[in-house]
């Protein structure tokens, strides 16, 4: 498989990554077959060619099962790149107690990319960066060689993004970026020419449940599988580097081999196919969101640009069924009390459209004039009645 250098670490990841966060047991599994699924898995990864493993101390047994993974042989250690992410903390001996128990899971002696997880917000980033806290922890990690490299993951807006990597403390990020979302086109240019490491999150899910699209989107990106557009669109940008796949069984490995097994630029005919995709926004007309985010803040804390983004998807390319799942995730009023309650807080932040008072303050931000509450109304009556729970805590 393709590799790319990730930035100034000097590390060599292939440029799929192998994102561990699912292969925890299921709660209806059984014991036995989800361990199974789980040695399989990662054993796969490695057999398709992938050379990059990444976990996370809040991804439930998922660094326990890749220590019992290189303990029982299933893998070794020196086939692999190893990141893994745990929270900021207030006090370093917090911090260091966090990293030496993710070693002791996954019984290994060094971590090649340590990834401070979750800088969502300018005070997490805040705690990040604190010298006499976690950067000292980490640095000190460093400086023992059980850590080799540091970065941040993020799903924080694009301006704390920037800011993080205009710290100059870490040398390589990984963030949200999608043909289906391309608001942090700025950081991850940004992040290039400061020759840090781009690591893409969940392409495939969050990048819209590509494994499972609707009809309308399938046919959009004809000839090509959604799947294999998205990759092909962000590796055809030489400061991505990896993206990560989160496949919980080892078939499911198969669907994103296609995409990675050509490299350079984008050929006439995937070009084709992104005007096709673009062109398909048409069918919203003036109602078109271009998810500047200009109309926040909103004071009853409603993701006007989130939700928007959504309907578009929903109305452009069918994929109500994505929009349901992350208009879930929002918090909303409960159905007995009328409460705000739900939601995943610095996660996914905000709440759903129906929190709209039609106070109006947003109108004169938007520079495409939109009709907002109508709008929200809209997204809420196509998008409500489900609600979304993250995979982690
Ligand atoms: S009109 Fe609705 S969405 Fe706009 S700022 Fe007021 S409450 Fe928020
Ligand atoms: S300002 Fe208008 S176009 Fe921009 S994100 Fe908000 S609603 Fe969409």
């Amino acid at each position: 498989m393709l590799k790319r250098r990730f930035g100034k670490t000097e590390l060599h990841p292939t440029v799929l990554t192998f994102g561990a966060m699912r292969i925890p047991p299921n709660p209806d599994e059984e014991p036995g077959s989800a361990r199974d699924r789980a040695m399989a898995t990662l054993r796969r990864a490695l057999d398709v060619g992938i050379n990059h493993i990444e976990t996370a101390r809040g991804y439930g047994t998922s660094e326990e099962l890749i220590g019992a993974a290189i303990k029982e042989g299933i893998i070794r250690r020196d086939e692999f790149i190893l990141t893994t992410k745990i929270t900021p903390a207030d006090t370093a001996d917090e911090f260091r107690s966090a990293l030496d128990d993710s070693l002791a899971r996954m019984k290994v002696a060094y971590i090649d990319n340590l990834d401070i997880h979750g800088i969502n917000t300018r005070e997490l980033l805040d705690v990040a960066v604190n010298p006499r806290g976690t950067m000292r922890a980490a640095r000190k990690a460093m400086d023992e060689g059980i850590v080799r490299h540091l970065g941040f993951a993020t799903h924080a807006p694009l301006e704390v993004i920037m800011d993080a990597i205009s710290t100059d403390e870490f040398e390589s990020v990984n963030l949200h970026y999608y043909l289906i979302n391309r608001r942090n086109r700025p950081a991850v240019e940004l992040a290039a020419s400061k020759d840090m490491g781009v690591f893409i999150i969940s392409p495939t899910d969050k990048g819209g449940q590509l494994y499972n699209p609707p009809a309308r989107l399938a046919g959009v990106c004809a000839p090509y599988s959604p799947i294999e557009l998205n990759q092909r669109w962000l590796l055809a940008q030489p400061g991505v580097h990896t993206l990560s796949v989160g496949a919980s069984r080892p078939e499911e490995f198969d669907a994103h081999l296609i995409g990675v097994s050509r490299d350079g630029a984008l050929s006439p005919d995937e070009t084709e196919a992104l005007a096709k995709l673009d062109g398909a926004m048409k069918v919203l007309g003036d109602t078109y969101c271009s998810f500047c985010h200009e109309c926040l803040p909103c004071p009853e804390d409603v993701h006007i640009p989130e939700i928007l983004r959504l309907r578009n998807l929903a109305l452009a390319y069918d994929m109500t069924e994505f929009g349901r799942y992350r208009y879930g995730m929002f918090a909303r009023h409960d159905e007995a009390t009328g409460e705000r309650v739900g939601g995943a807080a610095h996660w996914f932040p905000g709440t759903q459209g129906d929190f709209c008072t039609r106070c109006n303050e947003c109108l004169p931000r938007c520079p495409l004039n939109l009709a907002i509450p109508d709008l929200l109304a809209e997204a809420h009556e196509l998008l409500a009645g489900r609600a979304g729970k993250r995979l982690w805590k």
